[in-house]
């Protein structure tokens, strides 16, 4: 049985449990989650017996060669029909909520009322938030590529170089080393803009004291890596050697803490803690850290409140930061896979604090 058969059929025992005979699927993402199709545009319709991609001509080849569990149909025209017809013939269908409203708008018409439509939020996302080897893998080929990326573009990284050379040779590296690309907007924010936690690169040039925040990530097989360093220009202030050990304590708290059945919420809180020690709770302004895989954010959030229950084989960031305005700000983001009974490090090959 192929990998997304197996997901298939946890999906019908979803449905099955949710009251549903169908559910149409909209997120690219998620189509290629279920489907193996990586495609765009496609809509992929899967019902209690019998699964369906609706795509066009442009990708009918690329189909053929990636899709096996499913009936392909090439639409000559819009998609939305030949999901209305297909869709139709079922009393209770799901629809994925991210659909548009001119999606929406557009199937109903066609559908007439032949079939109730129910907008359904985060189900194959919640199943992609556990990954299976073949996924982990992935990751792991990912983190190694931005690993190496990483270290082979550092040496550059002194006094004299600017933001946007940096930025541009870990991207060169990173596709030398064999990714897609880099699975977001690299950030490399130096001296006072590293207190801006999503700053994009400027001209600025990295100055001797400077801290240097860079949050890079690669694309392998279509799975992501997220990782976050903050590099030592020189010599550094006390406050910024304090700054970097309150962080470093956070993240080993949260590290030890990471096993199946705990909170997301008490995750953060255990972060947050330690750097309430240090008197810089109130500069953590944003969650613990992330799921990763397909895409670089999914399920689950690691953040205040939040009552997601961890479990084995979740591949999660660990990101606590501190930031002081017009100072500096210091962020290091580790990847973990949840194991049966703990947590193990993907991301353990790069120093934390490098220094330059
Ligand atoms: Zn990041
Ligand atoms: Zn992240």
């Amino acid at each position: 049985m192929g990998l997304e058969s197996a997901r298939i059929d946890q999906l019908r025992d979803l449905l099955e449990k949710k009251g549903l005979d169908a559910l149409i699927v909209v997120s690219p993402i998620n189509i290629r989650y279920v489907s193996g199709f990586s495609g765009s545009g496609a809509v992929a319709l899967i019902s209690i017996d019998k699964s369906w991609l609706l795509t066009d001509a442009l990708h009918a080849e690329q189909a053929e060669i990636e899709v096996k569990d499913f009936e392909t149909v090439v639409c000559d025209a819009n998609p939305i029909k030949y999901v209305a017809d297909l869709v139709s013939d079922f009393d209770r269908a799901g629809i994925e909520d991210t659909a548009s409203i001119g999606f929406m708008k557009e199937l109903t018409s066609h559908t007439s009322g032949k079939v109730h439509l129910i907008p359904v939020e985060g189900i194959i996302e919640e199943m992609r938030a556990v990954k299976d080897e073949d996924e982990i893998e992935s990751i792991r080929a990912a983190v190694d590529v931005a690993a190496r990326a990483f270290l082979e573009s550092y040496s550059m990284l002194r006094s004299g170089c600017s933001e946007r050379e940096f930025v541009s040779e870990l991207i060169r590296r990173t596709v030398i080393s064999g990714a897609q690309g880099t699975a977001f907007d690299i950030i490399v924010a130096s001296g006072e803009r590293s207190s801006l936690p999503h700053a994009s690169f400027t001209d600025r040039q990295f100055l001797p004291g400077d801290v240097v925040v860079v949050d890079f990530g690669a694309v392998v097989d279509g799975y992501c890596s997220d990782i976050t360093r903050t590099i030592l220009v020189g010599k550094t202030s006390k406050k910024v050697g304090e700054a970097c050990r309150a962080v470093g304590r956070a993240l080993d708290a949260a590290i030890e803490n990471t096993k199946p059945g705990i909170e997301a919420g008490a995750l953060y809180e255990v972060a947050r803690g330690v750097l309430e020690e240090h008197g810089m709770a109130d500069c953590f302004i944003h969650s613990l850290g992330h799921g990763v895989g397909l895409e670089v954010h999914e399920k689950p959030s690691l953040s205040k409140g939040s009552n997601s229950l961890l479990e084995e084989g979740m591949v999660l960031t660990l990101e606590p930061g501190v930031y002081f305005k017009g100072e500096f700000g210091v962020r290091i983001e580790e990847m973990v896979v949840v194991t049966k009974d703990g947590c193990e490090i993907l991301t353990g090959k790069i120093e934390r604090n490098p220094g330059a």
